[in-house]
């Protein structure tokens, strides 16, 4: 098996035991990362053994239970806050995952504070919970939500970004890297032009976290958001990242236990950081898997698994060169290990169907990003996406099995 780069990718794929598994008596093929990761031992060990020997209740409980709880609740956040550079834990909101980090931005730092005739500006390859949530504030608000206009390599176009910058920009709010075609934007560059036209900035990091080393305070982004479950940790668990000055102004999301100082029928005070945004019981094993998944990436030498992927897409794009009727959808400069793709005569419903017939798992349709699909006239792709985990072999296996799907068309 290859070992590109110094990165001992056999030994890696030694530690996911769902990839042992077979497929339609083919061995599985998993290269559907981007809608999620596959999960390491030590993530599912860490799981496992907190419900074992340390389940309960956080931050409330007087027995020894509720304390060892509550520390490896805490450490996870240290972790996870770490693992971005967040100058603080208690800058780290442990959400259910991206699409709540970022209602809860709309909710509770934009809507406040958006009048009529204010925009915000979303990319055009935004995932829908990348959209939607700023629509409804927008909508309740009569402000506007306007599209960053892409290019036909699936790039941001930079000058009209320059140009629908302006004083009625309250939020820009864009991925880090595209799910539907891997484009990695440059956003130190879209964040400092944003500061300096006074609007703020919230990263959808859904893609990036896992392959990308993000430093938010080196982005100075505003918000920074982010899933578990796309980082090889659990589902139900993610982040959000805020300046403090931003989360120490908002109000709270969700009313409930854990998130207030003291309450009576008279007036209510709200806890502080980070608890006045974590109404109720929270994802306790979630946060714990999610921390082993980040104490599993930083042991990691992270550029040699960078160069892992960037060799695997390298390949997967030579290969695609060499194959007729196959269009590539997004053709970056610079791109995570992202292939999303049509076959000529081949619908990508049919095409990701055949696919798994052989043992390979890929994603069809619109990837939740029905606009990006419309910029480029297209109703959806096949995307296979790609992990640290992922050969060359797999790609090879890829490209065999597409060979077979085209003697179908
Ligand atoms: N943003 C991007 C770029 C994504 O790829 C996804 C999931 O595919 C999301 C947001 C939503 O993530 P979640 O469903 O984990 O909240």
């Amino acid at each position: 098996m290859s070992v590109t780069s110094g990165f001992d990718v056999a030994a890696r794929r030694a530690e996911f035991p769902l990839l042992t598994q077979s497929v339609h008596g083919q061995p599985l093929v998993y290269l559907d990362n981007a809608a999620t990761t596959q999960k390491p031992l030590a993530v599912i060990e860490a799981i496992d053994a907190y419900y074992r020997q340390i389940n309960s209740n956080v931050h409330r409980g007087a027995h020894q239970l509720a304390d060892r709880a509550t520390t490896a609740f805490e450490e996870a956040r240290v972790l996870v806050a770490g693992f971005i550079n967040s100058p603080a834990p208690e800058q780290l909101i442990f959400t259910r995952g991206t699409t709540e980090s970022i209602n809860i931005v709309a909710q509770c730092h934009l809507r406040p504070m958006l009048r009529q005739g204010d925009e915000i500006l979303v990319s055009g390859l935004a995932h829908h919970s990348n959209i939607v949530p700023w629509q409804m504030v927008a909508e309740a608000c009569g402000a506007r939500v306007v599209p960053i206009p892409v290019l036909d390599t699936a790039e941001l176009d930079m000058a009209a970004f320059r140009r629908l910058l302006g004083s009625r920009t309250r939020m820009v709010a864009l991925e880090h890297v595209s799910n539907a075609m891997g484009t990695v934007h440059p956003v130190a560059e879209i964040i400092a032009l944003a500061h300096a036209a006074g609007a703020a900035v919230l990263l959808d990091g859904a893609q990036s976290v896992a392959h990308l080393d993000v430093d938010v305070q080196a982005l100075d982004a505003d918000f920074y958001a982010f899933s578990g479950h796309k980082m090889y940790g659990p589902t139900g668990i993610g982040g959000l990242y805020g300046k403090r000055a931003l989360l120490e102004a908002m109000p709270p999301w969700q009313g409930g236990g854990e998130m207030i100082e003291t309450v009576s029928f008279e007036r209510t005070t709200y806890a502080g950081l980070p608890y006045r945004f974590e109404a109720g019981t929270p994802h306790i094993a979630g946060a714990v898997g999610l921390g082993a998944a980040v104490r599993y990436l930083s042991g990691l030498d992270r550029a040699a698994m960078a160069a892992h992927e960037d060799a695997v897409l390298a390949h997967a794009l030579e290969l695609s060169q060499e194959m007729p009727g196959f269009k590539l959808i997004g053709r970056a400069a610079h791109k995570i290990a992202v292939l999303s793709f049509l076959l000529e005569g081949g619908h990508p419903h049919d095409v990701g169907t055949l696919l798994d017939r052989q043992g390979v798992a890929v994603r069809t349709g619109h990837h939740c990003a029905q606009p990006a699909m419309a910029r480029f006239g297209i109703p959806g792709t096949v995307r296979a996406s790609f992990a640290l985990y992922n050969t060359l072999e797999d790609v090879e296996r890829l490209f065999s099995a597409l060979r077979k799907v085209q003697t179908f068309l």
